[in-house]
């Protein structure tokens, strides 16, 4: 689909998978002028494939979009081309239980500029994939070290929107991590370098006597739609759930450390280090906090248990 600045979204079109043409003056690949999101489909017993809550990655899209100055598809025209797109690549959904078909809207400024501004051309598509895990723990515990030196967003910037240049922002940390054997790093807000922030990819939750704590949405990290998503169902078994400045100090005596997105679902915390001292959780598995609330999210994308908040879309 494409779209001049100030402009409305044509209708899509369904392409096989290839390559695309872009002028090497793009607003994407000189100004960054580019805005993805992530989603899933998952395949039922019964036949049917579920969305996950396709409409919340549109209305992320649209805010990234403002931050961003590109225009962008409306939440109709973007869970339309979510469904056509999964309609078309149904045989790519793997089997209940065998993973899921992720996707990958992307929204880029396509048309040429030279100076600095906004791009005068945008283009939105979605790609595919099947998958499985996303670390290669599968949904053992994950190990990860704490960043004091480089940071992936400050106040003001573009850390809360997921734009691409904040990916570009983790590499460095994160490839220096997994070169040391851990899967992954967590970040520390810039001001105070105290407050946890999250992970690479993901949102991170501390349970400490049954009660959730996580980072609270403050324009530096991303509001995650599973993030969003735990604490509704945390919230629904009975827990109590805390969104506020979560203090690194705080990893020392916690009880369970886990991780949230679309990618890793929910993601045990095996160990943190920080500063070259590692503080290790559970005994090789989940808690028992972070495995009820996994089971539950799961059961509930899976169409295993009853939608009560109507998150799915169903395609048949
Ligand atoms: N934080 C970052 C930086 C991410 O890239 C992601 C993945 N989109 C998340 C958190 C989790 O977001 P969601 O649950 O919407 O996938």
């Amino acid at each position: 689909m494409k779209c001049t600045q100030g402009g409305n979204f044509s209708k899509g079109e369904l392409q096989r998978f290839g390559n695309i043409e872009l002028s090497p003056s793009a607003g994407v690949l000189n100004y960054g002028q580019g805005l993805f999101e992530g989603l899933k489909a998952y395949r039922t017993e019964d036949g049917k494939i579920l969305l996950f809550r396709p409409e919340e990655n549109a209305i992320r899209m649209r805010m990234g979009a403002e931050r961003m100055c590109m225009p962008s598809p409306t939440v109709e025209q973007f869970v339309e081309a979510v469904k056509a797109t999964v309609l078309a690549n149904k045989r790519w959904v793997p089997p209940p239980g065998k993973g899921s078909l992720y996707l990958r809207p992307l929204l880029m400024g396509s048309g040429a500029v030279l100076g600095l501004a906004p791009a005068p051309e945008y283009t939105f598509l979605i790609y595919v994939s099947p998958v499985g895990n996303y670390f290669k723990e599968g949904v053992a515990p994950i190990h990860l070290v704490v960043e004091h030196e480089l940071h992936r967003a400050t106040p003001g910037g573009t850390g809360g929107v997921k734009t691409i240049g904040n990916y570009a922002a983790v590499l460095k940390a994160q490839s220096a991590a997994k070169a040391k054997g851990y899967s992954d790093v967590l970040y520390l807000d810039c001001v105070h370098k105290r407050y946890l922030e999250e992970v690479s990819s993901c949102n991170i939750f501390v349970v400490k006597d049954n009660v959730i704590s996580t980072p609270s949405i403050k324009g530096t990290i991303l509001p995650g739609i599973t993030r969003k998503s735990i604490i509704d169902v945390a919230r629904s078994q009975g827990f109590q759930v805390e969104e506020r400045l979560v203090a690194v100090e705080e990893l020392l005596d916690a009880d369970e450390v886990f991780c949230t997105g679309t990618a890793v679902v929910v993601s045990p915390v095996g160990s943190i280090t920080s500063m070259g001292k590692r503080v290790s959780y559970g005994e090789g598995g989940f808690g028992v906090v972070s495995e009820q609330l996994y089971s539950v999210l799961t059961r509930l994308q899976m169409g295993l248990i009853e939608d009560k908040m109507n998150w799915s879309i169903e395609l048949s």
